[in-house]
């Protein structure tokens, strides 16, 4: 059926086993091919363009969540799934190996912090993280070191395949921004990594015995 070839030629996101044909679901993302086909025109760096930007404007025209000296947290325009984030680090680096001690760990700081504001307002049941290094790797920017957060659902896999090669997704980007930027202001300054773990916030005295 063309139908379903046309979702393996699509690519994307590997879900769970299920008994389909491949042995994997997969989510379709027709839309994605607007974006893959301006990746090749000469439009410079998206993650240099934004990193060089800053206040609220530029925030909600480039739909950015979260900023640190040294890393980027922003929403996908081309989502695989609604509230498809990316943490960038500022500087034009390709791979983990370029970073400095601070950036690798800003760049984590932020991945926790998406965790938990996906948590706070999407509470989706899982999350496919996805790094792609290298064009051939489907990078589409593949210099500029990013990474992918996927809010997954039971189920997402079979959200309505298509009409006239579109997809429904439930609510706009700006409305998903919005909701993310206030989820962010939400949260607990100071434990941004890891709210489930109640332990980590309440340091044990190491002189006294347990
Ligand atoms: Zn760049």
């Amino acid at each position: 059926m063309a139908a379903k070839r046309a979702v393996k030629r699509a690519g994307a996101v590997d879900s769970k086993p299920s008994a389909s044909r491949a042995g994997l679901d997969r989510l379709w993302a027709p839309w994605r091919m607007e974006y893959i086909r301006r990746a090749d025109a000469p439009t410079g760096c998206l993650f240099c363009r934004v990193a060089a930007t800053s206040g609220a404007r530029a925030d909600a025209r480039d739909l950015v969540l979260a900023r640190t000296p040294h890393a980027l947290l922003m929403l996908n325009r081309y989502p695989y799934n609604p509230a498809h984030l990316m943490v960038a680090i500022r500087r034009h680096a390709a791979q983990f190996h370029e970073l400095d001690a601070a950036e690798g760990a800003q760049v984590l700081a932020l991945t926790a912090l998406a965790e938990c504001a996906l948590a706070a307002e999407y509470a989706p049941h899982g999350v496919n993280y996805g790094l792609n290094v290298g064009k051939v790797a489907g990078a589409g920017f593949p210099g500029h070191l990013h990474l992918h957060l996927v809010p997954r659902w039971n189920g997402d896999t079979n959200f309505m395949p298509t009409v006239a090669g579109t997809r429904v997704l439930p609510e706009s980007l700006t409305r998903t921004w919005s909701r993310l930027r206030k989820a962010i202001a939400a949260l607990p300054a100071a434990k941004p990594a890891a709210p489930t773990r109640k332990a980590a916030a309440k340091p044990r005295d190491p002189h006294r015995g347990t």
